[in-house]
């Protein structure tokens, strides 16, 4: 049986999960391993690449040690936009600066001014954004010169990982095409991006296909996790295209949209292509499958912020009751627009300038109106996501989504409206950790493409976009893209005045 058995190993932002998958597609055991996201600093938010090492090492543990046989493999998918700063013995000099990392904001406001940003952006496929690695290294380059200059190698957390596993300094191009640092055309390191970067290609690890297999791991890394030395280790992608793949939304047309604490939205495709205004990101999934979109930054978060803010009495999950109170107000809000920019904004802007806003506020709006606003917000926001993934010349046939959000049948139908197309929830998969074992296992030549992907996953409900709500949000979408533009000035002021501003008072202590 262990033969037909590949681990997803999946290094997300707050944990590492691995999962063993057959070729069935069923789950034989799962382990997870949680870790912290530090912010030593406003605008900070780094990671100890050990402890997720650590984490991978237990994970691997637990999981083969769950199963009765060997396996045929192990296969990776990460977090996208992770980098660390390697001395030559490979041991890091820098913690992992992880993608919602903002220290760097001034320096990719400053590329994305310039007259050559956008290109940068549509040749490599990465938005100029803070959350991307070519920022993040400008930005080591004037604040920390002194560390810059004894950096040897600068690779990504699921390449450290690999190095420790597997003694191979490798990336693969699906990470490498979040970086802003690979000609997505070519499949090369960009010699104009690595100049911005100050970093030469030898900084940088080896360039390989997804599907690439790695002999095995190494002789301490076979004595930590308990697998054979001989274990076969298929250096996988980023989270985001495998998670297309684990909801099935891998063939040419099919949307995988997703509402968690964030959001996202990514069209398969066959060939690379970014938008002429540059709305949109493209990552690689393998050399001939891509997935075209955009992350959004304020998903579900909007409504926990909704449940602090607005109803602190309702307590430590509000949820539910939050969004019965939505349920209570119109489509629409009674014309009240929520501009979600709570954590600042991705897609399709890619500007980390943005604040939310309220708009349209009348005597008539009630607690009910600004809850349900922030969750049309958030939808609205993906229906011009959608609107430039179309942009850049994609047909989009199907879309899936999941999520947190899918937990209530409200945001489900209020995404459908958003979106004005019918909206495919999959039963329950583990996204990107089953994206990553398909991936293996194609690698493996266990089962044929990728492809059976669209068939092993089953689809729990369609949700049917409702006419007249779909025409209002419609009518409402040009207002909420229209606004974004119209305040871009005040987002810009209000950067600017910000630290002059009194600070918020220290917390006074509760009465006794
Ligand atoms: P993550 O992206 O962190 O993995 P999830 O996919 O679990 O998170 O989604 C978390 C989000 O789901 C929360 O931010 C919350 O807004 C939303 N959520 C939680 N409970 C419900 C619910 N009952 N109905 C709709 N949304 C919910």
């Amino acid at each position: 049986m262990g033969d037909s058995v590949v681990l997803g190993v999946d290094i997300g932002t707050t944990s590492t999960k691995v999962v063993a998958y057959d070729t069935d597609g069923d789950q034989l055991a799962s382990h997870s391993v949680g870790y912290p996201l530090d912010e030593p600093h406003p605008g900070y938010a780094e990671q100890d690449p050990q402890l997720i090492f650590d984490a991978v090492v237990e994970c691997l543990r637990t999981v083969a040690g769950e199963l009765p046989g060997r396996v045929a493999g192990l296969s990776f998918s990460t977090a996208m936009h992770s980098l660390i700063g390697l001395d030559p013995d490979g041991n890091p000099l820098t913690p992992s600066v992880t993608w919602a990392d903002s220290r760097s904001s001034a320096q990719a406001e400053r590329l994305r001014a310039a007259p050559w940003g956008l290109a940068l952006h549509r040749r490599t496929g990465t938005p100029v954004h803070p959350m991307a690695p070519l920022p993040k290294l400008v930005w080591f380059a004037e604040q920390e010169p002194k560390l810059f200059e004894r950096v040897a190698h600068w690779v990504g957390i699921k390449d450290f990982v690999l190095l420790r596993l597997a003694d191979a300094l490798v990336t693969d191009h699906s990470v490498a095409s979040a970086t802003g640092l690979m000609d997505i055309h070519q499949l090369v390191w960009d010699a104009r991006a690595l100049g911005i970067a100050g970093i030469t290609e030898e900084q940088l690890p080896q360039l390989v296909p997804t599907t690439t297999v790695l002999p095995g791991l190494t002789a301490e890394a076979a004595a930590a996790t308990g697998l054979p030395a001989d274990t076969r280790v298929v250096v996988g992608a980023g989270d985001g295209p495998l998670a297309n793949l684990g909801l099935g939304a891998v063939k040419p047309g099919v949307v995988a949209c997703s509402i968690g604490t964030s959001g996202a939205m990514r069209v398969a495709v066959e060939r690379p292509a970014v938008d002429p205004l540059g709305g949109v990101f493209c990552y690689a999934l393998t050399e001939d499958r891509w997935v075209v979109g955009g992350a959004i930054n304020n998903g579900g978060i909007v409504l926990q912020w909704a449940g602090d803010a607005l109803a602190p009495e309702l307590g430590e999950h509000p949820e539910e009751q939050l969004l019965a109170l939505a349920e209570r107000a119109p489509v629409g809000s009674g014309g009240l627009i929520m501009l979600p920019y709570l954590l600042s904004e991705r897609a399709p802007h890619w500007s980390a300038l943005p604040r939310g806003a309220y708009v349209g506020l009348t005597h008539g709006h009630r607690r009910e109106h600004l809850v349900r606003a922030a969750l049309e917000g958030v939808c609205q926001q993906l229906a011009l996501v959608l609107a430039s993934v179309r942009a850049a010349g994609n047909e989009v046939r199907e879309i899936r989504a999941s999520g947190g959000f899918a937990r209530s049948p409200l945001w489900r139908q209020m995404l459908a409206d958003a979106l004005g197309m019918p909206v495919r929830f999959p039963a329950g998969h583990e996204g990107s950790s089953f994206g990553a074992a398909l991936l293996g296992m194609q690698a493996l030549g266990m089962i044929p493409s990728i492809d059976v992907a669209a068939d092993l996953v089953e689809i729990d409900e369609t949700v049917r976009p409702e006419p007249a709500a779909a025409a209002t949000y419609a009518a409402l979408l040009p207002l909420f893209s229209e606004l974004y533009d119209a305040l871009v000035p005040t987002f810009a002021s209000l950067r600017r005045l910000a630290p002059s501003l009194p600070p918020e008072p220290a917390p006074t202590a509760p009465p006794m």
